[in-house]
């Protein structure tokens, strides 16, 4: 394919500042040897086995990016302990290894290491596939997201000695396809490894339970099976949660540097990490960059074998404080990849402020816990690399001398501004107000939401080195307007607005709202406006991050705050991005009033009506003012206009008018990314009817 590269800049022309070059030292990894510093750790996506070579694509565009080692996911290496519904990858028997030989070949194309991150998940698969009886250390219920009615048996001799046999016939598969890093691995609560080393799950009274020595002698055996198995040319890596943050009942600091001690030389690198992985994934609402650092310091001291841990890193500075100091060996990054599977090259070739860095907001999570591709608010190529044929970087030259106008500058326009700039059309841009970013701009003000702006500065800054695309502010555009200007192709992405009439799930009608009501929207709340009352009831029937960040918002000034919520939690929709425990101890602990399974059904002078979501039972409690946060409803009277006005397109010069982004329907940020770049990438294509518009892998059917 003929592909444009994003930069503007010439890369040749630029050098890398002397103070990352410590960053681009080779690490020897027990007999491999990675080429830097930059380590993409194992992380879930959605692919999996379903999506094959869509898995391959992806891992194999991060060794064009410059990581000089790139990881599975972690990979079943037995039936006995899957993890249905979630995909992940399977080394369960010969049959899976072409899949994985193209994943490593993908890997080393750029000279990448390929690492395999062997997982057999015991307490944590409930086996629903396969039908086995799940196993692990205890009689014990299983340990998943979901309480499933079913409990793992717990092992005994023969099937330690089962487990063992596998894992080494699994590491033997995974060197034969051609990995060279291979993972032990007893980290997120997602292992049998951990389950035994932990207290809580590990109730034994023969050699595998009770002293630490014999908690860890599994892990201790698995490791030097797997030495004995693929040692020779394969490095063996320990990945070990450091710490559960549930204190000495759970598996802590102090605990994890004993076993790190004891086992020190014994593989050849440690991957440390927290559990489980809401911990190890936290959001940026939560969370800042390096936050692991106090569970990481002073392992290196342990052992002579090199450390990588992870933090969101997206600063070089960061990590190379992080090298100077002493705490790690290799940057470990899964989201900071993802979102830019090209920071390494970048901070080679001298290009930080093309760094697209990672926002923290676990969309890429939620596509993992649908089962569903992972996309990236950051990325949108994210999943689309072979599917599609997108890649993060670089996209084809314009195929005409089309002229745009974009009209919008939120995540939508933005991106599509972008996208086609690169590509060498002439675009403008046009934005109502005097900033760019739309909701981006308005959300990245909101507490614990300030990296969110990201979205808008990478994209801004890239727009600012392009001359052939042209940004107007101030600008509220009109169809009389757009019809004078004549641009060949107009893209409407004039965002959404948040209803006032409590129009979402519980209402599919307007709510009743008696006259006189203080009713506000999020929109009132972000563009500066409070409520007059000091009592405010927030109705969350969005059930993503907006109602409780709002909740927060007006206790910080110092309202007395009711969330009332359908669902049987708060925030319901963020056990997606893995935050809703999170969300909701916050709310408890600014002592925001929790109401759940209750819909506010009509709201008066003075009193609300609220109605239980199971009995549909009425109470009535006193209302001060009401914060709707419900549905949004579309910016489209700009596109409405200009349809309506079709028959003048063509003495205009138009070709299309095309709506994206929250314009076309209101959705996330991620969403609005990927139609902006959708746009472009459609532009001037082929027109392929009804044709799928990606490709995909059908399993291979097996005469009966
Ligand atoms: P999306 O998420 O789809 O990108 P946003 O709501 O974030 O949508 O952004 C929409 C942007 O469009 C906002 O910055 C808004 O000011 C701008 N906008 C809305 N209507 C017009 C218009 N008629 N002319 C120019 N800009 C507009
Ligand atoms: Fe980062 Fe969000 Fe992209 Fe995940 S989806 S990599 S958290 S920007």
């Amino acid at each position: 394919m003929n592909l444009h590269r994003v930069a503007a800049k010439d890369p040749a022309a630029m050098t890398r500042d002397p103070r990352y070059d410590i960053l681009f030292e080779p690490v020897k990894i027990g007999p491999v040897t990675a080429k830097n510093r930059f380590y993409q750790v194992p992380h879930c996506n959605g692919l999996g086995y379903r999506d094959p070579s869509a898995v391959a694509r992806m891992r194999g565009i991060k060794g064009e990016g410059g990581w000089a080692v790139i990881c599975t996911e972690q990979v079943e290496i037995h039936h006995t302990s899957e993890i249905t519904p979630f995909i992940e990858l399977r080394l369960w028997d010969d049959r899976d290894m072409p899949a994985l030989t193209k994943m490593a070949d993908a890997i080393h194309e750029h000279g990448a290491l390929a690492g395999i991150e062997l997982a057999y998940n015991g307490m944590n698969g409930a086996n629903f596939y396969s039908r086995e009886v799940p196993m692990g250390p205890s009689h014990l219920p299983i340990a998943t997201f979901t309480y499933d009615p079913l409990q793992a048996r717990a092992m005994d001799r023969q099937d330690i000695r089962n487990l063992r046999r596998w894992h080494k016939n699994a590491a033997i598969r995974a060197k034969k396809c051609g990995f060279d890093i291979i993972y032990v691995y007893a980290a997120h609560g997602f292992s049998i490894l951990q389950h035994f080393l932990s207290r809580r799950f590990n109730h034994r009274s023969d050699e595998y339970g009770g002293s630490l020595e014999n908690r860890m002698r599994l892990l201790r055996e698995i490791t030097e099976d797997t030495k004995d198995a693929v040692g020779d040319t394969a490095a063996v890596a320990i990945r070990i949660a450091m710490d559960e943050l549930m204190g000495n009942e759970g598996i802590h600091k102090a605990e994890i540097e004993e076993v790190i001690g004891r086992m020190a030389e014994t593989p050849d690198l440690w991957d440390l990490t927290l559990s489980d992985w809401s911990n190890d994934s936290r959001t940026s609402r939560f969370t800042e960059e390096a936050a692991e650092e106090p569970f990481v310091t002073g392992i290196k001291k342990l052992t002579t074998k090199p450390v990588v841990g992870v933090g969101r890193f997206t600063s070089p500075d960061l990590m190379v404080r992080q090298i100077r100091s002493g705490i790690l060996d290799l940057i470990g990054a899964a989201r900071p990849s993802i979102a830019d599977p090209f920071i390494p090259k970048k901070i080679e070739e001298g290009r930080i402020d093309d760094i697209r860095e990672c926002i923290g907001c676990n969309i890429c999570v939620s596509g993992d816990l649908t089962m569903s591709p992972s996309r990236c608010t950051q990325n949108p190529a994210m999943g689309e690399e072979w599917r599609k044929g997108w890649h993060p970087e670089y996209i084809r030259p314009r195929e005409s001398d089309g002229r745009i106008l974009i009209v919008g500058a939120g995540p939508a326009g933005l991106e599509a501004a972008r996208a086609l700039g690169v590509r060498g059309y002439e675009v403008a841009l046009a934005e109502a107000t005097t900033e760019l970013g739309g909701r981006v701009a308005r959300e990245c003000r909101l507490p614990g939401l300030s990296a969110w702006g990201r979205v808008r500065d990478y994209r801004a800054y890239q727009l600012q080195k392009m001359t052939n695309v042209e940004v107007f502010y101030d600008s509220t555009l009109t169809a009389d307007q757009i019809l004078e200007f004549g641009y060949d192709h107009v893209a409407i992405a004039t965002g959404a607005r948040w209803r006032r009439d409590g129009v979402a799930h519980a209402h599919l009608q307007p709510m009743p709202i008696a006259e006189g009501v203080e009713v506000l929207t999020p929109d009132d709340l972000m563009a500066g406006k409070r409520p007059a009352a000091r009592d405010v009831t927030i109705f969350d029937d969005d059930h993503f991050y907006m109602g409780s960040i709002l909740a927060e918002l007006l206790v910080k000034d110092g309202y007395k705050v009711t969330l009332v919520t359908p669902s049987v939690e708060v925030a319901n929709w963020t056990r997606n991005t893995m935050e809703q425990h999170k969300i909701q101890a916050r709310l408890i602990e600014l002592d925001v009033e929790i109401v759940t399974n209750h819909a506010v059904a009509v709201v008066t002078g003075g009193e609300m009506t609220l109605r239980c979501s199971y009995t549909g039972r009425e109470s009535r409690r006193a209302a001060g003012a009401i914060v709707l946060v419900t549905a949004r409803l579309p910016n489209d009277q700009l596109y409405l206009d200009l349809a309506t006005r079709q028959t003048d397109w063509a003495d205009a010069g138009i070709k299309t008018v095309t709506g994206i982004g929250d314009a076309w329907a209101p959705a996330t940020i991620a969403i609005a990314v990927y139609a902006g770049r959708r746009f472009a990438e459609e532009l001037d294509a082929p027109d392929i009817g009804d044709a799928l518009p990606f490709r995909r892998e059908i399993a291979e059917l097996i005469a009966d």
